[in-house]
């Protein structure tokens, strides 16, 4: 994006200690959260307003009621989502995948990098400003406790350089007290996820002593959480997460990020009283008024106005900083917009390129391609094969009759009652022994006679079409062959 020239940024200070001048000019070759000697330089961002603020702000409490009322959502029966990587056993959208459904799940993950891939391409970052739980529970949750008990940016400078007095301290232990609290609930509910909620209810019911590993589990998640929304934050997304590095890859001078209009607000300088934007104009400068809102309400500590970096989560506060200053000073909004590159080095608005129409429909097909494997895949696996060293029966009414083995695996987590009918030719199906009821995600064996009259059989084989149902519901037809006499044997008889 833009090459602006940086100039020295406000001074940012570790939580406690005293503040340390930092020279941000050389921004591409150190981090905003670093002191030249490699120190923690804590971010205090002012709390953003505006209306991307309001819209996230909906958006997130969408997406918190989804993901805290995901493990507890049911679709027949099964969970939202559950990836039990101990088991092999993973549950999403309510549809359950086995180790037998290899190609589903590498189709699930192709779709879900080629998605990251497309979506990345076209829209940028949008991943992590609207919808990363990381993002949302820090700005939504973590940091806007934070603001209710310690106060906007000043008020949290200003505490952590005061000395520890009682009401420092109140509000220290009462902030963290929040905080471990809410960390024990999203490690919780990322154990519901991991393990399912019938096996979480039962490690806090049972006696402890039973769940060692899950307590300690519990209490490991809990840490990790307090660690990362406490003291870790935006150094999570710096440097742990793949996502913010490799979309460095992905990026053109067509995708759609949070960018700063070098075009219309360079060259920036503080606005004097009276000044008009003619007369700013006239003296060559431009909109931005080096206000520095943008920077104070970044959570990662980075100014936009210096391009497009690894660090911007595109949390949208600085567009809302922004578009106050423009507000006030009677100017467009969007000198911080979504925009790509080609859009602000010709002057254009946001346009709908073919490119982002063609990388949509892409995205799109995927997941539909995606959708239909899944909702039309059978709940149950079934095999018939004739039994082991057995040919063909004649009857003593002249019919002929094949011994099969009949294999059902029952992929959901219910007990699956399965009923065998011969589709094709007409004839006899018979299963031996009781009804077949596969318990849930097993294997259930069966014997099943076919009998078939002599005017429906091919010389030699004859293909058959066994329909697999379960109370009343086709799930799967089966092809399979019945071995009969050769018509030239039949002759000879
Ligand atoms: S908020 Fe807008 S006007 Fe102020 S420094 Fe940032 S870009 Fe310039
Ligand atoms: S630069 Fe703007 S969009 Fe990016 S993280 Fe900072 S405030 Fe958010």
């Amino acid at each position: 994006m833009n090459r602006a020239s940086p100039k020295t940024q406000s001074v940012r200070s570790p939580p406690e200690g005293p503040i340390q001048p930092v020279d941000w000019r050389d921004f591409r070759d150190h981090l905003a959260t670093a002191d030249p000697e490699g120190r923690r330089v804590w971010i205090y961002p002012r709390k953003p307003r505006g209306r991307y603020t309001r819209a996230r702000t909906l958006v997130s409490w969408l997406l918190l009621a989804i993901m805290f009322a995901g493990p507890f959502i049911r679709i027949n029966g099964n969970p939202l989502l559950l990836l039990n990587f101990i088991e092999r056993k993973f549950i999403i959208l309510g549809q359950v995948f086995w180790p037998q459904d290899m190609i589903l799940s590498a189709l699930t993950l192709l779709v879900f990098f080629m998605g990251i891939i497309v979506f990345t391409a076209a829209f940028g970052r949008l991943w992590c400003g609207w919808t990363c739980p990381q993002t949302v529970l820090m700005e939504m949750v973590f940091r806007k406790i934070e603001y209710a008990i310690e106060g906007d940016a000043p008020e949290q400078r200003a505490l952590a350089r005061a000395p520890w007095t009682p009401r420092k301290i109140a509000k220290k232990l009462l902030k963290h007290g929040i905080f471990f609290g809410l960390s024990f609930i999203v490690g919780n509910t990322l154990l519901a996820y991991l393990i399912g909620t019938e096996q979480l209810f039962a490690i806090v019911t049972d006696d402890p002593r039973r769940h060692l590993t899950g307590l300690t589990f519990m209490l490991l998640f809990t840490l990790l959480f307090y660690g990362i929304f406490a003291r870790f934050r935006e150094q999570a997304c710096t440097f742990i997460c793949p996502y913010g590095r490799f979309m460095s890859t992905l990026l053109d001078e067509n995708t759609i990020v949070v960018a700063y209009d070098h075009k219309r607000g360079e060259k920036r300088a503080p606005w004097r009283r009276q000044q008009t934007p003619e007369a700013r104009r006239a003296a060559g400068l431009g909109d931005c008024v080096d206000c520095h809102q943008c920077v104070s309400v970044c959570p990662t500590g980075i100014d936009i106005r210096n391009g497009t970096q690894m660090e911007c989560v595109h949390c949208t506060a600085c567009m809302d900083a922004c578009d106050a200053v423009m507000d006030k000073l009677g100017r467009p909004r969007g000198l911080i917009r979504y925009a790509s590159l080609n859009g602000i080095e010709r002057g254009e608005r946001l346009r709908i390129t073919p490119r982002l129409v063609g990388y949509t429909v892409l995205l799109l097909a995927l997941i539909g391609v995606w959708c239909a494997l899944v909702f039309t895949r059978s709940d149950a696996q079934t095999t018939i094969l004739r039994a082991k060293g057995t040919l063909f029966q004649q009857m003593p009414d002249g019919r002929f009759s094949n011994l099969y083995t009949v294999r059902v695996l029952n992929k959901t987590t219910r007990p699956m009652p399965v009923e065998l009918r011969l589709e094709k030719p007409d004839g006899q199906l018979r299963v031996m022994g009781e009804a077949i009821v596969v318990p849930p995600a097993q294997l259930a064996e069966n014997a099943v006679l076919v009998e078939l009259d002599r005017s429906v059989m091919r010389s030699g084989t004859t293909p058959l079409l066994i329909g697999v149902y379960s109370q009343g519901r086709k799930l799967q037809t089966v092809k399979t062959t019945f071995i009969g006499p050769r018509n030239d044997v039949r002759k000879r008889k």
